[in-house]
C-alpha cells in the first residue's frame, strides 16, 4: 500500500525487533513506484548498512509493503532493489548460518534452496528477472519470507528455538517495555 509509505516519517524509521506483530503480517503489493518510494529505499539501505546487514525488508522498518533491499557483497555500490518480488523457481538445497537485523543475537542454521529465480520491479518500476545461487539466493529467500510474515526462528525446529530461548525472552521483555 503506497499510502503507508506516503505517511511514514522516513527519518524516524528504525529496524523493529521480534516480537513486534508487524513482523508477522503478510505484506501488501505496492501499486506505485515513485520518488517517495525511492526515498524509502535509500533510508532502508542506510539502516541496512548501518546495521551491517546484507538485506532488509520493508516490514522490518514497520511498513508492510512487499519490497526489500539487498547487498550480497556488502558493497555500498551493490544496491539491489526488489519490489513485489516473486520467487519463480527454487532448485537444489544449501544449508548455512543466518542472522536477522530484527532478531539480534540469534543465528540459526537454515536449509534453503540453492538456486532461485526471482521476478520483481526495480527502483524505477521496471520488471526484471534474476537467477542467483548460494549467498544471494539465501538472502532473497530470507527477505521474501519477511514479506510473508515469516522469521528465521519460524524456519527452525523446537530444539534450535530452545537454544535461543534466553535471547528471545530478552527481546520479548524489551518489546513489552517499549
Ligand atoms: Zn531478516
Amino acid at each position: 500500500m503506497y499510502a503507508k509509505i506516503e505517511q511514514a516519517n522516513l527519518d524516524a524509521l528504525r529496524v523493529i525487533h521480534y516480537p513486534d506483530p508487524r513482523l508477522g503480517e503478510i505484506s501488501t503489493p505496492l501499486e506505485r513506484v515513485d520518488d517517495r518510494v525511492r526515498a524509502l529505499l535509500n533510508r532502508m539501505f542506510e539502516l541496512m548498512f548501518t546495521g551491517r546487514g546484507v538485506g532488509l525488508a520493508a516490514p522490518q522498518v514497520g511498513i508492510n509493503v512487499r519490497l526489500f533491499v539487498a547487498s550480497p557483497t556488502f558493497e555500498e555500490d551493490d544496491r539491489q532493489v526488489f519490489i513485489n518480488p516473486e520467487i519463480l523457481s527454487v532448485e537444489g538445497k544449501q544449508e548455512g548460518e543466518e542472522g536477522c537485523l530484527s532478531v539480534p543475537g540469534v543465528n540459526c542454521r537454515i536449509t534453503r534452496g540453492n538456486v532461485v529465480t526471482v521476478r520483481a520491479l526495480d527502483a524505477y518500476g521496471e520488471p526484471f528477472e534474476v537467477t542467483a545461487e548460494e549467498m544471494p539466493a539465501r538472502i532473497y529467500q530470507h527477505e521474501t519470507d519477511h514479506l510473508d510474515g515469516r522469521l528465521l526462528i519460524d524456519r527452525v525446529g523446537t530444539v534450535a528455538r530452545f537454544a535461543h530461548r534466553r535471547t528471545l525472552k530478552q527481546l520479548e521483555a524489551e518489546f513489552a517495555a517499549s
